[in-house]
């Protein structure tokens, strides 16, 4: 572990010294790649570690460095890195058939299992990533409402098409974001969350808002919480309203409870959009939901029809994984422990950041962790702690791009690999290793301080 004594050499001399095959890779993807990188939160300034393989809780770059990861496959691996059960079925379908171009039994054991788990699943349609299921609820919404607008929060996350990106990042100031048509961007109706009186004066004052969309534990998973009182809230109103409900679970599902944040809170809405966890590590999403609203993709005389082709929808291979990774989750044994050691992760650093008396704070819920800096106000008392008291420009503004990517690099030299001032917990992770994550933040943090960034 990089010791702060040897401080006088610069973070990114350090950084570049540790990680030499990672550089020589980068300077080769970026004559392929825009930023030599594949998705905007692998972007990291002076180049990004290359990953070699991982297994559990770690990860191992092409140096043999090994880290302790907080990615969790962008939230996919709530059981670890390749876990023998999803391997063993991943390789045993590899061998029969990648893809049958036609029906197969496996996609009827994966949608058994989500009709099983999610309350709200009358009905199920596989597609492949988070994106494309969010945007076949807002199109299922609008056959079966008439109405053509979608009502969402700001902060909250929904994958990158035209229809829902708006608002999903900071600063939320309704500025059009580029290349998205002026008329996709006016059907998105923007608003804060958790202010029910707020949903219900929109929804009364705009008849043309069909349905109402939200990742059900907070935006970016929870950068701002939502609880369980404002989605029964939210349930009433769209009721009331006669507009529909859809949940994105993408990331909440099967993580925070076997059923998701509807399960865990006892809210079933009339949609759900699920991925990640869903497919046990291989690309892969659904739609749920209730079975009037999805039989628009079905063929019925007379009746309108939702098109829906896509190569991979129900892929053996992503439903080999999901089935497996289903299974073992089902219990709800699997969410518990990323919730406890979610648990100790918070309580350790915002320990360790008294004990150091710096300003940062971590906070979050589920197998959520969020760090942040520059923090004035009273320091937890509880593990329900929100700071701010919720305030969305507060707890998910813009970003110091300079702090994050030095953060990152100091904690990559320090064996632990975060997305940025966040992650996500699972239950391959161990208590050793949240301790030693702690420890590495605090070392982190020295580097900065020495480095005059934080
Ligand atoms: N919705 C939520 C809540 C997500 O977290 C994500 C992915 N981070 C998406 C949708 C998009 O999923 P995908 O990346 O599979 O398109």
């Amino acid at each position: 572990m990089l010791q702060t004594a040897a401080a006088a050499i610069s973070l990114a001399q350090h950084f570049a010294d540790a990680f030499p095959t990672s550089h020589k890779l980068y300077d080769q993807a970026l004559k392929l790649f825009p930023n030599g990188v594949t998705h905007d939160l692998r972007h990291l300034t002076p180049f990004p570690v290359y990953i070699d393989r991982a297994l559990g809780a770690y990860k191992w770059d092409v140096d043999g460095n090994q880290f302790i990861d907080y990615w969790s496959g962008h939230g996919a691996l709530l059981l670890g890195h390749s876990h023998p059960q999803v391997v063993a079925a991943v390789q045993a379908q590899m061998a029969r058939s990648t893809h049958p171009g036609g029906c197969h039994q496996l996609e009827i054991a994966w949608g058994e299992w989500v009709q099983k788990l999610v309350p709200s699943a009358e009905r199920i349609r596989f597609v492949s990533s988070g994106t494309e299921a969010t945007l076949m609820a807002l199109r299922l919404a609008r056959i079966s409402t008439g109405k053509p607008r979608v009502l969402k929060f700001a902060g909250h996350f929904h994958g990158w098409h035209d229809y829902l990106v708006p608002g999903a990042d900071p600063p939320y100031d309704g500025k059009p974001l580029p290349g998205i048509p002026q008329e996709a961007a006016a059907s998105t109706v923007i608003i804060p969350p958790n202010q029910p009186a707020e949903v219900e004066r929109v929804l009364g004052a705009d008849p043309g808002i069909g349905c109402v969309i939200l990742e059900p534990t907070g935006g970016h998973f929870g950068a701002v919480p939502i609880r369980g009182d404002f989605l029964h809230a939210l349930r009433d109103i769209t009721r009331r309203h006669n507009r529909l409900l859809i949940f994105d679970e993408v990331i909440s599902g099967f993580r925070v409870h076997p059923g998701g944040a509807q399960g865990y809170y006892q809210v079933v809405p009339d949609l759900t959009t699920l991925a990640k966890v869903l497919a046990g590590g291989l690309p892969g999403g659904c739609l749920a939901g209730r079975a009037d609203i999805l039989a628009h993709l079905e063929f019925r005389p007379g009746r309108v029809k939702m098109k829906h082709p896509g190569t991979f929808n129900a892929n053996p291979l992503s439903a080999a994984a999901g089935v497996a990774a289903l299974s073992l989750v089902a219990d709800g044994q699997a969410s518990r422990r990323a919730t406890e050691l979610g648990v100790r992760l918070r309580r350790g650093l915002n320990r360790m950041f008294a004990t150091k008396d710096v300003s940062w704070l971590a906070y979050g819920e589920f197998s959520a962790f969020k760090l942040l800096t520059k923090y004035q106000g009273p320091r937890p008392t509880d593990d329900d702690f929100i700071p701010y008291g919720g305030a969305v420009e507060s707890l998910d503004g813009p970003k110091d791009a300079r702090l994050v990517h030095a953060f990152r690099q100091a904690m990559l030299l320090n064996g632990v690999d975060l997305p940025g001032l966040s992650g996500m917990t699972t239950c391959a992770h161990s208590e050793a290793d949240i301790d030693r994550t702690v420890s590495a933040v605090g070392t982190a943090l020295d580097l900065l301080r020495d480095e005059g960034i934080a």
